[in-house]
C-alpha cells in the first residue's frame, strides 16, 4: 500500500469539515482518496485488489483506516465523517451490497460491503457501481453543469457506462443501467463477450478485446499493453487490432448518442489513453453513425485520475443520494389487467 503525502498545510487548513473518504474498487486495484467538504483531494492511497471477497473487504478497510490516520496525524481533532465506495458489479444502493459481479472479481457477488466496512470502521458507508462513481467524479472534474446530461463511457479491461441526467446516474429498474458493453455492435461480430454472447461491444472494444482482435487476425496470445507496444513499433497486425477495437467503441458511442442525445460524452479508462492510434478511428466511427442534429456533439477525454474516488465521496451529497434512492424505491409498474 502506498500513500501520497497529505496536501499542503494551507490546503488542509482551508478545508472545512466534513471529511469524506472516496474509494474506487476495481478488478485490478483499489484506490482511495481523502476529500475535504469542498471536494478537494487531500491525500490518496492505493493497493492491488487481492483475490477473494474477504481479503478485498479487508483491503478496503485497511485503505480507509490509513487515510483516516493520515488526516489525524496532521489534525488530531479531525476525523472522517463518512465513506463512499464505487465498486465493480451490480450494486444495491439501498443496502450497499453487491447483487452481481462478473468473473473479474470472483466471489464478489453477495458481499455485504457497506455493512462490513461500517462494522469495522464505525463510519457510515454508501456504495454505488464504480462507473457511476466515475461519471459523478468526471462531471465535477470537467466542471460540467448539472443541467447538462452526460454519457460517460469507460473503456478498460471491460466497457462500462453511466448516463447522468440532472447530475444523477440512471440506475434502471434492476440496478443494471449503464452496462453499455453488452450492446450488439457490427465491428464486434463473431467475437465472444465476457457475458457469453457473440458480438457485444465489450468483446472487441475493451482492452481484452484488443487482444481478442489480435488473436482473431492470426496474432499471438498477447495482452493489450504488449499489442499497443507492438503497434507503436509499427507492426501492422497490432495497429489493425487496435483500429478494430476503437471502431467498435465508435459504433457503440455513435448509436448511444443518437439514442440519448447527451450534452456531453466523456471517454475514460486506460484504452482511450492509448492516444491517436485509438482515438482517430474511434472518433471517425462514432461520427459516421451520428444523425444530423447530433453531429456537433463534443467527445471529451476524461481528465481526473481520482474521478471515481471523488464521485464515490459525492454520494454524501444528500440531494444526489435521495434522487438515487428514489429510483430503486420505485416498484416496477404493473399495468391493470
Ligand atoms: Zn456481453
Amino acid at each position: 500500500m502506498s500513500n501520497s503525502p497529505l496536501g499542503t498545510g494551507a490546503a488542509l487548513l482551508s478545508a472545512r469539515r466534513p471529511f469524506h473518504i472516496g474509494i474506487d474498487l476495481g478488478g485490478t486495484k483499489i484506490a482511495g482518496a481523502l476529500l475535504s467538504g469542498a471536494g478537494e483531494v487531500l491525500a490518496e492511497a492505493r493497493t492491488p485488489t487481492p483475490a477473494g471477497a474477504d481479503l478485498i473487504v479487508a483491503a478496503v478497510i485497511g485503505l480507509a483506516q490509513s487515510l483516516r490516520t493520515t488526516l489525524q496525524a496532521d489534525h488530531a481533532a479531525a476525523d472522517v465523517d463518512a465513506i463512499g465506495i464505487g465498486s465493480a458489479g451490480v450494486v444495491d444502493i439501498a443496502t450497499g451490497a453487491i447483487l452481481d459481479a462478473t468473473e473479474a472479481i470472483p466471489g464478489w457477488r453477495g458481499t455485504a460491503l457497506a455493512e462490513r466496512v461500517t462494522a469495522a470502521t464505525g463510519l457510515p458507508v454508501r456504495v454505488i457501481n464504480d462507473v457511476h462513481a466515475h461519471a459523478l467524479g468526471e462531471q465535477r472534474a470537467l466542471d460540467i453543469p448539472t443541467a447538462h446530461s452526460t454519457l460517460l463511457v469507460a473503456v478498460g479491461t471491460g466497457i462500462g457506462g453511466s448516463f447522468l441526467v440532472g447530475g444523477v446516474p440512471l440506475l434502471g429498474a434492476h440496478s443494471v443501467g449503464g452496462h453499455i458493453g453488452h450492446v450488439p455492435t457490427p465491428a464486434a461480430a463473431g467475437i465472444r463477450c465476457s457475458c457469453g454472447a457473440l458480438g457485444h461491444a465489450e468483446g472487441s472494444g475493451s482492452g481484452t478485446g484488443i487482444a481478442a482482435n489480435y488473436l482473431a487476425s492470426g496474432g499471438e496470445a498477447l495482452d493489450g499493453p504488449a499489442i499497443v507496444e507492438r503497434a507503436g513499433a509499427g507492426e501492422q497486425r497490432a495497429r489493425d487490432a487496435i483500429e478494430r477495437s476503437a471502431r467498435t467503441v465508435g459504433e457503440l458511442v455513435g448509436g448511444l448518442v443518437n439514442t440519448l442525445d447527451p450534452h456531453n460524452v466523456v471517454l475514460s479508462g486506460g484504452v482511450p489513453g492509448i492516444g491517436p492510434l485509438w482515438w482517430q478511428p474511434f472518433e471517425r466511427a462514432a461520427r459516421a453513425e451520428l444523425l444530423p442534429r447530433t453531429r456537433g456533439v463534443d467527445l471529451l477525454l476524461g481528465r481526473s485520475a481520482a474521478a471515481a474516488c471523488r464521485g464515490a465521496a459525492s454520494l454524501w451529497d444528500e440531494r444526489l443520494w435521495l434522487e438515487l434512492l428514489a429510483q430503486v424505491d420505485t416498484p416496477p409498474h404493473r399495468p391493470l389487467s
